[in-house]
Parts: structure tokens; sequence; C-alpha cells
């Protein structure tokens, strides 16, 4: 099977205000002329959501999607600071990303918190980009796989199949988040194939084939073919998908690999 491309831009807490915000969106959006078969995800600050996107209207320009970084379990309520995942999808969004590993250490998410998100973010209609992955000490005492099985266990497998084609998979070793040293494609691959038998554990094949899986993780121009060529159906990219020359040669790797792909059928 086919599946679409996608790649995911995580600005984190980037740029300081809604125009450089505008101004990173809109160098992206020139360079895009035909990018078919990709679908390209920004997750800029929450804030900028909504001012994005009347940019995109603005420009006419709805091929780029929105998702937001975060999102609170609740859909409603008394809970300061938060934002629920309808809002999300009122502003425009179709994406969330969860479980991102700077959530998991810096505030303190535990599976039971991403799983709470997850199953409200799913119901809500929102697309999920959950993020699993070791940390250098669980690397270095072999600790990989099974900190990969317990966050898939207890996550997507507290959802007893609901909903589980929303779900794209993002793996990202925690020690290639922003260091600039990049899983090597061959390692990434093999733990792929272990997290696609984990989940057969868990979802049927059909549903397992319908999930995308990203790599994250110091991807930029140069090495992003790797690891599309090994078999990921996409990226997610933080500090170069501020960049719009570096993140436009990513998308472009990826776009090759589509029309191969496409074009052999
Ligand atoms: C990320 O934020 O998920 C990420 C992969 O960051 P970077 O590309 O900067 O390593």
């Amino acid at each position: 099977m086919t599946k679409q491309k996608i790649i995911v831009a995580n600005w984190k807490m980037n740029p300081e205000n809604i125009d450089g915000a505008k101004a990173i969106l809109n160098s992206i959006r020139k360079e895009i002329k035909s990018k078919e078969g990709i679908e390209i995800i920004i997750c800029p600050p929450s804030i900028y959501i909504e001012g994005l996107k009347k940019e995109l209207i603005k420009q006419e320009n709805l091929k780029l999607k929105l998702g937001g970084q975060n999102c609170f379990w609740e859909e409603k309520g008394a809970f300061t600071g938060e934002i629920s995942p309808t809002m999300l999808r009122g502003m425009g969004c179709q994406y969330v990303i969860l479980g991102h590993s700077e959530r998991r250490k810096i505030l303190e998410e535990t599976d039971e918190i991403i799983s709470k998100k997850l199953k409200t973010a799913l119901k809500i209609g929102l697309k999920v980009v959950l993020c699993i992955g070791e940390t250098e000490e669980d690397r270095k005492e072999n600790l990989t796989f099974d900190v990969l099985r317990a966050q898939i266990e207890n996550t997507i497998g507290l959802l007893s199949g609901r909903h589980t084609t929303n779900i794209i998979i993002a793996y990202e070793p925690v020690w290639a988040i922003g260091t600039g040293k990049n899983c090597k494609s061959d390692e990434a691959m093999s733990i792929l194939m272990y997290i696609k038998k984990e989940l057969l554990k868990i979802l049927s094949q059909n549903t397992v084939d319908r999930i995308s899986f990203l790599y994250g993780g110091s991807v930029n121009g140069k090495n992003a073919r790797n690891y599309i060529e090994g078999g990921f159906e996409g990226l997610l990219v933080g500090g170069a998908s501020l960049k719009p020359g570096e993140f436009i040669k990513i998308i472009d790797s990826l776009k090759e690999k589509h029309d191969k792909e496409y074009f052999r059928k």
C-alpha cells in the first residue's frame, strides 16, 4: 500500500512573535509549488494558530495543515491555562502532537496522562502524532525495546482499538532530539520493525498497515532521505523546520520518494 508521506514541523516555543511566525510560514508556502502526495503539517505555538490559519486563507493556500503541539484531556471546564482538543479543532487544526519527550521530561507527563489526552483528542476527531522513544540512559542499559513496549501498551493499548487509524506514530529517540546526533537509519529501521511487531499484539494487521510511521530526531536536508528510503513514511522535524530553506530540502526528499512510488505503479 502506498501511503501519503507526512512531514510535521514542530516549532516548539518559537518564534518570538506572530510576525515572525507568519514570515516563516510564508517562506515555506512560497517554495511549495507542487507537493502532491505529501501532507505538510505546521505545529506552531498554539497562540499563533489562529493568525496563521487566517494567513493561509488570505493566501488561498490550504495545502499546509496546522496542528497543536499539545492539548488537555478534557473538552472544556475549569482548567486554567489549558487548551482543549475541541479548541484546537475550532481554530482550524486537524492534528495534534502528543507525548513529545520534552513534555514527558520537563512537564513530567506520564503515559497515563498521555493516554487520557490521546483518547479525548481522537474522540473529537483530531489526528494524533504520538511520540515514543527511549532516552540515552535507556539505550545504554539496553532498555529501548522495553521502554517502547510500555509506551505503546500504556497508550494505544488502552484504546480498545477505537479511532486507531487516526494515529500517526513518531519514533523519536530522545537522545537524538535537538542534539545533532541523529539515529543511524538501520538502527531506526530495526526499531520500527519492533514497534510494528508490538502493535500487532494490540491491533489488526489491516490497522497497523494504515498507520503512518515517522522518524524524528535531528533530521536535516542531508539525512532525511535515509529514513524515507529505509521505510519511514514521514518525518517529525524540530529545529530544521524553523529554517525554510532546510525544511524545503527535507520536503523534497519526501517528494522524490513519493514520485518514485507513484510512477512505479
Ligand atoms: C522534535 O522536536 O521532535 C525534534 C525531532 O527536534 P529536532 O528535529 O530539532 O531534533
